[in-house]
């Protein structure tokens, strides 16, 4: 039977919109090149320690979007765990993001919350950044030099494999300043980890009998022989459509080490950051500590985050924001605005840096315009 709508990616971009258009009585077919759904939100059970990995890095669902919440909801339900994330600079730890705790220890001060401002407006007084044009001045202009050279310009390069001086401002802007103890790592009305993980909540997204699913199968292997003229929702890379025809946007992937260690916590925290250039690994996650709510085990599974450039053999995890690669992304969205029948979405096929929250409330958005 030749589907409604053809779905390229299971992950949450893919799914949503299939469980929506099944809902209203649509035949759905999910093509996923993986062995897998849920894309990069995927989790299973460590097989060594029955612990639940992010098979992707950390996912911390957050939001302050009640019509995705409520959403979801009919899913799952959301765990008690509240992120916080540490860094670890020259031996020693502070809270991230920066605030009264990171500023008094980097410093060896005993500032109080109302002295923070007063204090940073002195440290970015020694170099002014008024209309800060690129990651380096935004930060120095939130911050100051010396903690934007501690915290920031180290694991940066790392991270993105450039200057931050070629990188955009608003990259740093996801990171609050606070001038308190507070060390929530997100400012969201809602947070948590889905009870029983996000594979168990991907299951039940696609549970609909509208639903076929076909892993391990790309869409460009497949595209000009099946499937008759069913529209398509396409949520791979958006220059991958177009076969790279203008030119290659960039994308920093991910490695991670796994390491299996005979200690009930080997870190204390589920993301210990790593701030030094000479480290080579970004963060480490600790999965255990997503779960309070479930039975410890006295081994537990650690993944060491090494950042790396695309290649045809690893995947595009995130966009690259330099002015080059948002003057290519524009000439292939103009390009896609002009077909019929397709629609692009989620964090490949727009380029860009979509939390989970955003990429549910996008396919909703979506779906209700193609209803
Ligand atoms: P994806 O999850 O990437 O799914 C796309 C799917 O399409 C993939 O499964 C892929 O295999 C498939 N596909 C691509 N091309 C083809 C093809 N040709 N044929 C068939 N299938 C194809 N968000 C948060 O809210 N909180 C977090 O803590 C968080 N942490 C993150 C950590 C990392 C390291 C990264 C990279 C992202 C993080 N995110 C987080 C963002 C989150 O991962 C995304 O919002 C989400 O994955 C977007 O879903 P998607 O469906 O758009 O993309
Ligand atoms: N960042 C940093 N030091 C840190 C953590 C983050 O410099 O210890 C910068 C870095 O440039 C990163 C950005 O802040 O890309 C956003 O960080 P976030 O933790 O939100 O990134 P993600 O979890 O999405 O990788």
């Amino acid at each position: 039977m030749t589907p409604d709508f053809v779905i390229v990616g299971a992950g949450f971009f893919g799914c949503v919109c299939a469980e929506r258009l099944a809902s209203a009585g649509h035949n759905i077919l999910i093509l996923e090149k993986r062995n897998h759904i849920g894309g990069n939100c995927w989790s299973e059970l460590d097989p060594d320690t029955g612990i639940e990995v992010h098979k992707y890095g950390s996912h911390i669902f957050h939001t302050p979007n009640q019509k995705v919440m409520n959403y979801l909801s009919r899913f799952t339900s959301l765990n008690e765990y509240r992120h916080t994330v540490w860094t670890t600079f020259k031996n020693q730890v502070y809270s991230l993001p920066i605030n009264l705790g990171t500023i008094n220890s980097y410093y060896g001060l005993n500032l109080k919350p109302f002295e923070v401002e007063i204090f940073l407006e002195k440290e970015r007084g020694k170099e002014r950044y008024d209309n800060p044009q690129n990651l380096e001045e935004q930060a120095i202009a939130l911050i100051g030099r010396p903690l934007y050279e501690a915290f920031i310009r180290g694991y940066t390069i790392k991270q993105w494999g450039k200057d931050p001086k070629e990188l955009a401002a608003e990259i740093i802007t996801r990171l609050p300043v606070r001038n308190n103890y507070n060390n929530r790592y997100f400012n969201d009305t809602f947070e948590g980890i889905p009870i029983d993980g996000y594979g168990a909540l991907f299951h039940k997204l696609l549970q609909h009998p509208n639903i076929q699913v076909q892993l391990n199968t790309d869409w460009f292997h497949v595209r000009d022989q099946v499937y008759g003229n069913a529209p398509v929702i396409y949520t791979g890379p958006i220059d991958q459509f177009f076969d790279y025809k203008h030119g290659r946007l960039e994308w920093r992937s991910i490695h991670f080490e796994r390491q299996l260690h005979e200690v009930a916590d080997y870190q204390g925290c589920s993301v210990m950051n790593y701030a030094d250039p000479q480290i080579p690994y970004t963060r480490i996650h600790e999965f255990k500590h997503y779960h309070p709510e479930r039975l410890k085990s006295e081994k537990t599974v650690i993944y060491k985050e090494y950042s790396k450039i695309v290649s045809e053999t690893t995947e595009p995890y995130y966009p690259v924001n330099t002015p080059r690669n948002a003057r290519l992304l524009n000439v292939y969205k103009q390009e896609s605005a002009d077909l019929k029948n397709i629609w692009f979405g989620g964090r490949l096929g727009d380029y860009c840096y979509y939390d989970m929250d955003d990429t549910v409330e996008a396919a909703l958005i979506l779906v209700d315009k193609l209803l």
